[in-house]
């Protein structure tokens, strides 16, 4: 059975946030930075209201032609991940910005083996999968705690994450797939 891998979209293969703190500042008027984004539920602490913050990331989505991608050469990079195994892009998305992601895939030419759709608020541990590429300290814990292995996409919100033997910090999705790689040649 090749190594399954759920590879999520948000803060791993789409800076999101780049574009979402762009439109942020443009629209409130706020001066925010990138590092200032250093925990999960920041919009709470800067006085962002739940719906705006969920209405400025659908907003950066509608704009998918403008999502930059988080590194250089990223659809080599997954293709390489796809050598190692199974590579599903799992996604807490919603429905009315799936259709975004999708053109976005396709023109950063990524491609993977199936995209699975979860509820937005609903963590991703249960699911079928070896490996969790994510940059949510929710999904990396509950994956964890699941006895699956986390790679936790370093971002400035996931920092304060310790890492543990199933719960590791990667820099960029080349480590991810070294991560990977060395983990599968333990098990033989
Ligand atoms: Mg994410």
């Amino acid at each position: 059975m090749p190594v399954k891998i759920a590879l999520d979209v948000d803060g791993v293969l789409a800076d999101t946030i780049r574009s979402w703190l762009r439109l942020c500042n443009e629209r409130f008027n706020m001066n925010l930075t990138y590092d200032q984004i250093d925990h999960w539920n920041f919009w709470k602490d800067v006085g962002i209201k739940q719906e705006d913050f969920e209405w400025l990331f659908n907003e950066a989505w509608y704009n998918w032609r403008a999502m930059p991608p988080t590194e250089d050469k990223i659809a080599a990079k997954v293709e390489h991940l796809k050598n190692i195994g199974k590579v599903d892009i799992v996604t807490g998305r919603s429905e009315d910005t799936m259709g975004y992601v999708e053109k976005w895939l396709a023109l950063q030419k990524i491609d993977c083996n199936e995209i699975v759709v979860v509820e937005p608020d609903m963590t991703k541990g249960h699911l079928d999968y070896d490996v969790f590429i994510d940059d949510s300290p929710l999904n990396a814990i509950d994956a964890a705690e699941r006895g699956k292995t986390a790679l936790v996409y370093d971002q400035p919100w996931n920092r304060h994450l310790a890492q543990r033997d199933n719960l590791l910090r990667i820099k960029d999705l080349s480590e991810a797939a070294s991560r990977i790689r060395s983990l599968l040649n333990f098990k033989k």
